[in-house]
């Protein structure tokens, strides 16, 4: 099982912020931000790469739960939600995840 698999299992404790039947968001263990939240679907998929026309409906979930966990964390100013896909991105976990990042002025630096 993947680390956020064991986490979404509760194998692995978390700090989490919101939960429901299919995803699960939590508090990131090294914030890069005053707020900093990873939204993941319970069900393994590895990566952006990893979404499909059966699956998609879970990332549609993720979105549609990302404002009302914005709004709970207070983030009237606004708020960045990225996923990194594959090593060029740097993505360090192999479990589809989404951040939300906030709660200061983000650098604008994409690359
Ligand atoms: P990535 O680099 O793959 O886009 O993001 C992985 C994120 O997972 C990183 O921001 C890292 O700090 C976070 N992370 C890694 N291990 C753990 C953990 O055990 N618990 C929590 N809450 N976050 C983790
Ligand atoms: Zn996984």
């Amino acid at each position: 099982m993947c680390l956020f698999c064991k986490i979404a299992a509760g194998e692995i404790p978390s700090t989490k912020v919101y939960e429901d039947d299919t995803i699960l968001a939590f508090r990131d263990i090294a914030p890069q931000a005053p707020t900093h939240i990873l939204v993941i679907p319970k069900a393994h998929i590895p990566s952006v790469d990893g979404v499909n026309p059966e699956n998609s409906a879970l990332v549609a979930h993720i979105f549609e739960t990302i404002p009302a966990i914005a709004k709970a964390e207070n983030l009237v100013n606004g708020y960045r939600v990225i996923s990194n896909c594959g090593p060029d991105a740097g993505q360090t976990v192999p479990h589809l995840h989404f951040h939300i990042l906030g709660g200061k002025e983000l650098s604008i630096q994409m690359a």
